[in-house]
């Protein structure tokens, strides 16, 4: 794979200072039941890396020391790890939302039975990408038979509650270009994607979030291999909106890898860059330290987080 991050080091993206920190976004490790093309962490079910149960331990405490109001959880796929449903138990104890970035094809592997129901007694949010609502694009991307598996997933979690109107389980869907290219309009895809979904297959859900590919990892050494990484960031670069700054999660997320080791954001965690301050740099600094007022980490592919709408619901999907 080509590095990209020697492309994005040299950069006029507008510095930024981290405010309080309301999400703690931990990476459970990189096993996974699929082995997606468009992968950020290469996961596949071969892979060994996932979190220590002392680090799983060290999550609970740090949620409490800093009072961190939302846990999200992200892969891999979370759920394979042996201790996700004692995690996410006691977060829900403590009072915390929950988020699992969920594959949907997930709640169909053996020995995941009763994950759907798990989910919805503890209320833990789904978020789920779903590249495209046509089988063609979704198995491309994703593996054959995928769409399928993701259509009976959603299913699954309608007849549950989730997505349903005035149910308190939400369900939300992630999608991405296939290509680089900005996401069309977030509202109108939204819109498309109830319409579509509702009248193909009876599947409700709350909310699409459309986000820019960032051109790192994968899809930012395809961009070079295909002579496209420049003009790629030249698009992000002229859709620049400086009203998108406000919002951007690293002011208030800090990602966590299966190791314990912190970054800013998800995207700062695949570019293998630490926290611009250096220290804390691990989960158990949090249990005295805070980063709030720290400076982020930016480089050029910040400007993935700015295009157009913005991306505000960033991680492995
Ligand atoms: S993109 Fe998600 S579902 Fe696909 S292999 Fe990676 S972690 Fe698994
Ligand atoms: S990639 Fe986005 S979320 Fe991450 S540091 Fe840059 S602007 Fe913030």
């Amino acid at each position: 794979m080509l590095a990209t991050l020697p492309l994005l080091e040299v950069s006029d993206f507008p510095s930024i200072r981290r405010e309080k920190t309301s999400t703690l976004q931990v990476n459970l490790g990189y096993r996974c039941n699929l082995s997606c093309l468009h992968c950020h962490v290469a996961a596949g079910p071969n892979r060994t890396e996932m979190m220590l149960a002392e680090h799983i331990d060290l999550v609970i405490d740090v949620l409490k020391a800093r009072n961190i109001g939302t846990l999200d959880l992200t892969g891999g796929a979370p759920e394979l790890h042996e201790n996700f449903r004692e995690l996410v138990t006691k977060a829900r104890a403590l009072g915390v939302t929950v988020i699992d970035r969920c594959n949907l094809t997930i709640l169909f592997e053996p020995g995941q039975e009763t994950l759907a129901e798990f989910l919805a007694e503890q209320e833990v949010e789904i978020v789920a990408s779903l590249p495209c609502y046509s089988l063609e694009n979704v198995d491309k991307q994703r593996g054959k038979g995928t769409f399928d598996a993701s259509i009976e997933g959603l299913k699954k979690l309608n007849s549950l509650g989730y997505g349903m109107p005035g149910s308190a389980l939400k369900l939300n869907l992630v999608y991405n270009p296939q290509g680089p290219s900005l996401p069309p309009n977030q509202v109108a895809l939204e819109a498309d994607y109830k319409r579509e979904l509702k009248q193909h297959f009876d599947i409700e859900f709350n909310q699409l979030f459309a986000l820019a590919n960032m051109p790192i990892q994968r899809f930012g050494s395809m961009l070079i291999s295909k002579g496209q990484f420049d003009g790629y960031m030249d698009l992000l670069k002229a859709n620049y909106d400086e009203a998108n700054l406000a919002g951007l999660m690293c002011r208030s997320l800090i990602s966590v890898d299966w190791q314990g080791n912190l970054y800013d954001c998800d995207f700062n965690q695949q570019l293998n860059v630490a926290l611009a301050n250096e220290k804390p740099s691990h989960l158990r600094d949090l249990l005295t330290k805070d980063l709030d007022g720290k400076p982020v980490y930016v480089a050029d592919h910040c400007y993935g987080c700015t295009a157009g709408q913005g991306s505000s619901c960033g991680g492995a999907l």
